[in-house]
């Protein structure tokens, strides 16, 4: 295959192993940055995937609750294939620490009663949530966090 731009049009989605957290890449600054993206698969690809409804309420819930528990963190965001997220943190390198602000942000999502801002002033499809989906989609993952070290 012809080598992408993008990282991850490179990997081969049928050599992976859902669920998974993999390191990216790190893109280093001018002044010395780094930024680390993480791979969070979720879901076998083209196997499963999220629905979207579950999806838009653990995307918010993620947002709002992984930065309690881990400094710099400058965007968790879903993939357009619903298998996944994709977090970004600022100069912290460890995979460790990473994995264990994941594994609290989900057990946040299963003791959440609401979801943040699903509202119209706040999110741009505010009827679209769904906080038992969001739920099962956290509890489906914590539940295989032994396999989350593991990619292929
Ligand atoms: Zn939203």
């Amino acid at each position: 295959m012809k080598k992408m731009n993008v990282e991850s049009f490179n990997l081969d989605h049928t050599k992976v192993k859902a669920p998974y957290v993999r390191l990216v890449g790190v893109t280093e600054g001018a002044n010395g940055d780094k930024v680390y993206k993480y791979d969070i698969r979720f879901k076998q690809p083209n196997k499963e995937h999220m629905e979207m409804a579950g999806l838009h309420s653990i995307e918010h819930l993620m947002a709002e609750n992984i930065r309690n528990h881990m400094d710099n963190v400058l965007d968790i965001s879903p993939m357009g294939c619903q298998t996944g997220f994709y977090l970004s943190i600022l100069n912290n390198d460890s995979y460790d620490e990473a994995l264990v602000a994941l594994e609290k942000t989900l057990q946040d999502v299963l003791a959440a009663d609401e979801v943040p801002a699903c509202n119209e002033v706040q999110c741009g499809w505010a009827a679209n949530h769904s906080l038992e989906g969001a739920k099962s989609i956290a509890e489906e993952m914590l539940a295989k966090k032994d396999e989350w070290r593991e990619v292929f």
